[in-house]
């Protein structure tokens, strides 16, 4: 049996630090206006993710995803293999990027612009992950044919964060920010859904059309806020 100091040592050296800086966060960071955690801002193109099942018929049984990039958030990767998406008119979108690792079910995530381009009249926003009673479509690769029954969506806007960086803001996983773009015009997004996850790092997504309504890939003057 487990005396409770094992236990206590037995905590992950991770974890501790963890905790020790989420709790100064809280207490010093903000009151003392500490920097903020450095906001980085990413612009997702339309991607593909795709599950096991999907990857044999599409690419051979047993292979594999190759990394052709790492993207920011830690284990996440661009891959070397696309596809050819083909909407509901036989409109077609070809070269469509894999996003890695591969996941539970097959999901393709589309910008406004992209979605109207192949034929899809009111395709739903969602978070990713969340895709029932959204429509299908069919993909082709080098291997085969898939026709998918559901999983093309427009994704939220979200922000991806820490525990600690989410104790530094103050928000809890689901509740909703805002992220003020200035420029030019100046945008305010007022619906950046909280995602927190211990591996993530501080990172905003955003579809290609948000991003170039608000002028991104200019932009300086960027910030989230609860
Ligand atoms: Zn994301």
């Amino acid at each position: 049996m487990n005396s409770p100091e094992t236990k206590l040592r037995s905590i992950p050296r991770s974890v501790v630090e963890d905790i020790v800086r989420q709790v100064t966060l809280e207490h010093l960071g903000r009151q003392r206006g500490l920097a903020a955690p450095t906001l980085t801002v990413h612009a997702s193109a339309r991607h593909m993710h795709i599950c096991r099942e999907h990857m044999d018929v599409l690419f051979g049984p047993g292979s594999e995803l190759t990394v052709d990039r790492p993207l920011f958030q830690p284990g996440n990767f661009a891959a070397k293999e696309t596809v050819t998406l083909i909407g509901p008119r036989s409109r077609i979108i070809s070269n469509l990027r894999i996003l890695g690792p591969m996941r539970k079910e097959s999901q393709i995530e589309l910008a406004f612009t992209d979605a109207i381009s192949l034929g899809f009249d009111n395709l739903p926003i969602r978070l990713s992950g969340n895709i029932e009673d959204t429509p299908g479509a069919v993909v082709m690769g080098p291997k085969g044919v898939v026709e998918l029954r559901r999983g093309v969506i427009r994704a939220a806007i979200h922000v991806h964060m820490s525990p600690s960086e989410a104790a530094y803001f103050g928000v809890k996983q689901g509740d909703l920010m805002k992220l003020r773009v200035g420029g030019a015009a100046g945008t305010t997004f007022t619906s950046v859904h909280v995602r927190i996850d211990a591996n993530s790092r501080l990172n905003v997504h955003m579809d290609t059309d948000e991003a170039n309504a608000c002028g991104l890939h200019l932009a300086k003057d960027i910030e989230l806020l609860k």
